[in-house]
């Protein structure tokens, strides 16, 4: 028999706030070995005293039955000088190095506490029920380790039954910070017109009264609150659009489980389990039956979540419906509401009651958004539940600080060779939002230990993310935006080498000053040649476009046939005013506020604008939306489009969709045609790099591929043609995964 010696387990990854102590714990007195486990901040150490062959299957044993919310990265381990030890113990945490540990993000309530609320005395309909595998986790934490007195559960004693829980290696409560039930616990309270109420149960059904009533009610969620009532009362939704001062910009609804989720959209096998996921993020599902019009007005999709936090099944346990709207808890493009008297002072004028509870919300998060393209899931908004789980990278990222983009604000910390990307923040030109923006960034410097050496942001100037970066006085890169999308791609799927990287976005500020956006680049992390592009339109009124795309339209129009476009007595001219249009055509001549854009969301824009779907637009892209929504997906036919030399031009295209459009052809061919046209434009182009370059790994980004059509095609058609296609998953392909390309970029060129 081999001799037993001293070992110790270095274990790095998701693997604090996730049960991983007692799990050890268990897994060691399972085998009757002696030895500890203790969370450092750089990961969990194990000590050991067993046989060599005793510790591979220990080993194996971590590996294969780990908590189902931990993530392991590694697991070393070597022999440690000679310890003695009574039994197995956990050490109290300590904090031991500048190391950090990734930070585990909220976990959705399990099936063992739903239970419980329905058995455990001091836990039934306890709404804050949680256990070491679930609960809230990213947003109650201030500081590492991973602490109770850490958290903002601090201000929560634990009474005797949760104290004999919480130390008692055998329950499923061992070490689970966030630990409460009805007697210790956090509570509700909701706020009324003229009334107070604070038992749950009266709490619930008061909420449940008001929302079948056709009320609106604040209720506090994870990272912050948000507003419910009926999806299937136009009137209560349309005042919801009205109070939140929120005009087309589909609502999320929650769903109270996959029965109620298939009466309202189709959801596939992908798409079911990312309902399901420990994340429950809102998924984009097609429609299968309208709710009321103002949910998601002129698009064929809803996002749909299933409940996560134990009221959200109270909830529905008293509903009679079983589908409602939860829409974020702001005004316009504010951050989400986290705080209880700013809930109380500005939802309370917006909603019928307010219910919030008394423990903080330290770090905000808005419900992530996710979509299934091409049986992948891709994250377009990453939040709870995602965020702040690090992107592991390929090459060192310490200390450089990347500050996004300004739309889809987010920012990236670099540590070691993980890249931790914010949650998503939000417009960054609104004051407040703006203000969470350097917030964060100053929690996630103490939270993940991170003293900024370098700083990366955009070329654009302007963008407040840009000029925030001279706050700090350390050497600063400027990153192209697309070339920023596509080194965000490549870094997540640890690329460094050279690529062909297609960019199809909305809009970014070139390195000739003008406006990119349908960028085709060979490029590899440190630099890039923009090897082809979109035709320049265009874009009378500057920025004004986005709010108004027939503005693009006409310009496309004026450009094509001048002045004698107007005898063409297209639909979507007539709600335009003459002396407008004039206008803006003399604009275009003299150059007045008329930059030029090759953004391919411009172009999209224009179309769905002449084919008069969308010529003012009330929320960001709801003209591509609009027209994605309308495809004919039987229809293969395609538009003619010029290729020479780097440009490729859509004039032969809009030529022919004016000539559809005199001859009535149905908007859903039009809309299909043009799409089909993009792809091949793409393919064909991507295929003539790769003749003249020789290169064959093809990687896509920018918020335009967020059009499923466009991306299920182009992808499919390039691997067809035996590309090797790399596309974004869990970052996302739109602005908010700037950050992370921007990072990469700078640390390659500090490298
Ligand atoms: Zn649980
Ligand atoms: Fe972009």
């Amino acid at each position: 028999m081999s001799k037993k010696k001293s070992y110790r387990i270095d274990i790095k990854g998701l693997v604090q706030g996730v049960g991983f102590r007692p799990f050890i714990y268990r897994l060691a007195t399972r085998y009757k070995f002696e030895g500890s486990v203790e969370n450092r901040n750089d990961g969990v150490v194990v000590l050991l005293r067993c046989t060599g062959d005793e510790l591979s299957q220990f080993v194996d044993c971590i590996r294969e039955e780990a908590p189902p919310a931990s993530k392991i990265e590694s697991v070393t381990f070597d022999e440690t000088e000679s310890n003695s030890f009574d039994g197995f113990t956990i050490v109290k945490s300590r904090s031991v190095s500048d190391s950090i540990t990734d930070v585990s993000p909220d976990i959705a309530v399990c099936d063992d506490c739903l239970e419980d609320m329905k058995i455990q005395r001091n836990r039934i309909d306890y709404p804050f029920v949680n256990c070491t595998n679930c609960g809230p986790r990213f947003t109650i934490i201030k500081d590492l380790p991973y602490d109770r007195e850490k958290t903002t559960m601090k201000e929560f004693t634990m009474c005797e039954s949760c104290r004999r829980e919480y130390t008692d290696i055998n329950d499923r409560r061992f070490h689970a910070q966030p630990v409460a039930c009805a007697e210790c616990g956090p509570v509700y309270t909701l706020y009324g017109k003229g009334y107070k109420i604070t038992g749950q149960g009266r709490i619930i059904e008061e909420s449940a009264r008001l929302i079948e009533e056709g009320g609106i009610v604040a209720i506090k969620g994870l990272g912050g609150f948000f507003l419910a009532c009926d999806p299937f009362s136009e009137n209560t939704v349309r005042k919801l659009r009205e109070l939140k001062n929120r005009e087309g910009k589909p609502f999320a609804v929650m769903a109270r489980d996959m029965e109620a989720v298939r009466k309202i959209a189709y959801a596939d096998a992908a798409e079911e389990k990312l309902l399901l996921s420990l994340q429950r993020p809102i998924v984009l599902l097609r429609d299968r039956r309208k709710m009321a019009p103002s949910v998601n007005p002129g698009v064929d999709t809803t996002g749909v979540m299933l409940p996560y936090m134990p009221l959200h099944y109270l909830l529905f346990e008293r509903l009679n419906i079983d589908t409602i709207v939860l829409t974020s808890g702001n005004i316009t493009d504010e951050p989400i509401i986290t705080d209880n008297s700013g809930a109380v002072e500005i939802l309370g004028k917006v909603s019928d009651a307010v219910v919030t509870y008394n423990r903080d919300i330290h770090n905000r998060a808005d419900d992530s958004v996710v979509s299934v393209i091409n049986k992948r899931e891709r994250v377009f908004r990453r939040s709870r539940g995602y965020a702040p789980v690090p992107v592991k990278v390929p090459l060192d990222v310490e200390g450089v600080l990347a500050t996004g983009a300004e739309l889809s604000g987010c920012f990236c910390i670099g540590r070691g060779n993980q890249a931790i990307l914010s949650q998503h923040i939000g417009d960054l030109q609104n004051a407040g939002t703006f203000q969470f923006f350097t917030e964060t960034v100053e929690k996630y410097k103490k939270l993940f230990r991170v003293k900024p050496t370098h700083i990366v942001t955009d070329m654009h100037p302007d963008y407040l993310s840009t000029r925030y970066s001279d706050l700090y006085e350390l050497p600063v890169y400027r990153v192209q935006h697309h070339h920023a999308h596509i080194a965000s791609c490549m870094a997540e799927n640890g690329l460094d080498q050279k690529v062909i990287g297609v960019a199809m976005d909305g809009t970014g500020y070139g390195d000739d000053g003008r406006i990119w956006g349908s960028e085709f680049l060979v490029c590899n992390l440190e630099g890039y040649e923009r090897a082809a592009h979109f035709g320049y339109m265009p874009m009378p009124g500057g920025d004004k476009v986005t709010a108004e795309p027939w503005r693009m339209a006409l310009a496309l129009l004026y450009e094509i046939y001048g002045e004698s476009f107007t005898g063409l007595k297209l639909p979507f001219l007539r709600d335009i005013e003459t002396e407008k249009v004039k206008l803006l055509c003399r604009a275009i001549d003299q150059g007045i506020n008329t930059p030029l854009t090759s953004g391919s969301g411009r172009l999209f824009d224009a179309v769905s604008a002449l084919t008069g779907l969308c010529t003012e637009s009330r929320f960001h892209a709801e003209a591509p939306m609009r027209l994605e929504a309308v495809i004919d997906k039987n229809e293969t036919g395609m538009y003619r489009f010029g290729r020479n030399g780097k440009l490729i031009s859509f004039k032969p295209a809009i030529e022919m969709i004016v000539e559809d459009i005199k001859n009535g052809v149905p908007v859903s061919r039009i809309s299909a045609m043009f799409h089909n046209t993009v792809t091949k434009a793409v393919v064909d182009t991507v295929k003539s790099i790769s003749n003249r370059s020789g290169i064959t790994d093809v990687v896509l980004s920018g918020g335009t591929f967020q059009n499923r059509h466009l991306s299920v095609n182009t992808e499919r058609t390039l691997r067809d043609e035996g590309f090797r296609i790399y596309s974004h998953s869990s970052v996302p392909m739109n602005d908010g995964g700037i950050a992370l390309g921007q990072l990469i970029v700078g640390a390659a060129l500090r490298r």
